[in-house]
């Protein structure tokens, strides 16, 4: 009887780990959310860069549904073709037919089964990460992520080097033999969006080729269209071994990958997951491909990054913009926290933050219009000067 009694009088709690902003979001169409009392927002962040087709596209939806009313789930022991189906889209679209494709949950999965293959290729277990970089918040990838307040003492072992980005010297120096794999960011995302330059994305390739260590590319974030091409690291040219997909894949629908170059050969068990490349996932992910597709938003991501960008550079309490297509951080000469607030609260504006306390970052859907980002221009103008 007493344990009945406390049982009605405690309510399980959330542990308590995350930013909140005190909005309760009921519906969304494409950039716009809506909230309980009917009050509408803009979303340029299309929360952490997942909304690439749009909230709630009606392809999309439909895609859903059918699938739900079919079969939802079933486990890797039978045959799922929607994943072949899923697998060919994806090759066609991002130019790389002849990889294989691992699906899994979530893009720290996505590179702990990255690092797990370069280790199995390689026989290695040294990693080479870039400093601020991001990579996730499981086990190793977490121990590659180069913020030390997320890393647990159990995550914390030898495996992992950091080396400073675009730094070719430092590179070359710490590239031994003994390296399992080089894992780079298309573009580093949290960290306050910090590309690469082509030179040196060119020079980790031909260094990693040279001595057959798998590079490793995280297009999590970069991935799927958001910089204007379908994987930010193309515009080096360059063809990584492996490389991690995530956010944008299921718009919303938790689904990740691993694209692996041919010469990294499949061994039965290597590999493995619970829920990774269900039905709905699968259907999720095709129809997202479908989409991007059919509108050509990766050539609106282009345009509109271009657009978005042309106006920015006329606001002169901007510092600096960074970024490619819809994939830009914008840094000011303070801290960007009250502007936020200020676009969230006065202007119903949704933009992000990064780990540069100075550094916006814009992360819409690839369908963002010129007409919201001219509505994003002018409330930004007026909560900065
Ligand atoms: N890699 C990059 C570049 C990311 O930006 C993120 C998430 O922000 C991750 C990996 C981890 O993805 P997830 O949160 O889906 O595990």
């Amino acid at each position: 009887m007493e344990n009945s009694a406390t049982a009605t009088e405690t309510t399980m709690q959330m542990f308590d780990v995350y930013h909140l902003f005190d909005i309760d979001i009921t519906k969304a169409s494409g950039s716009t959310l809506w909230d309980s009392k009917g009050k509408e927002y803009l979303d340029l962040y299309g929360g952490h860069a997942v909304i690439s087709v749009g909230h709630s596209h009606p392809e999309y939806v439909q895609a859903l549904t059918k699938q739900l009313q079919h079969i939802s789930f079933y486990s890797n022991s039978i045959h799922i073709k929607q994943q072949e189906e899923l697998a060919q889209k994806l090759g066609r679209l991002s130019g790389y037919n002849d990889y294989q494709l691992f699906l899994c949950n979530s893009g720290a999965e996505a590179n702990e089964n990255a690092f797990k293959l370069a280790s199995f290729y390689t026989g290695k277990k040294k990693i080479i990460a870039f400093g601020k970089s991001f990579h996730g918040r499981t086990s190793l990838a977490v121990a590659a992520t180069d913020n030390p307040q997320i890393v647990a003492p159990i995550n914390q072992n030898e495996h992992i080097t950091f080396l400073p980005l675009n730094d070719t010297s430092a590179f070359d120096y710490a590239f031994s033999d003994d390296v399992a794999g080089v894992i780079i960011e298309g573009i580093q995302g949290v960290a306050g969006v910090y590309a690469p330059t082509i030179a040196f994305l060119q020079h980790i390739e031909k260094a990693c080729k040279a001595k057959n260590i798998p590079l490793i590319l995280d297009e999590v974030q970069s991935g799927y269209g958001r910089t204007g091409k379908f994987f930010a690291h193309q515009r080096a040219g360059i063809k990584p071994d492996i490389i991690t997909i995530a956010k944008g894949m299921g718009n919303g629908f938790p689904v990740a990958g691993v694209m692996i170059a041919p010469h990294i050969k499949a061994k039965k068990e290597m590999l493995g997951t619970t829920f990774g490349g269900n039905y709905l996932a699968c259907v999720a992910a095709i129809s997202v491909l479908d989409i991007i597709e059919k509108e050509n938003l990766i050539t609106n991501a282009q345009e509109q990054g271009k657009y978005l960008v042309s106006k920015l550079q006329d606001i002169s309490k901007v510092k600096e913009i960074r970024g490619l297509g819809l994939m830009i951080g914008i840094e000011l000469y303070e801290p960007c926290a009250e502007v936020r607030r200020r676009l969230l609260e006065e202007h119903h504006i949704f933009v992000g933050s990064s780990s540069n306390k100075n550094t916006i970052r814009i992360l819409p859907s690839l369908a963002i219009t010129e007409v919201q980002i001219n509505q994003f221009i002018e409330a930004f103008k007026s909560v900065i000067t």
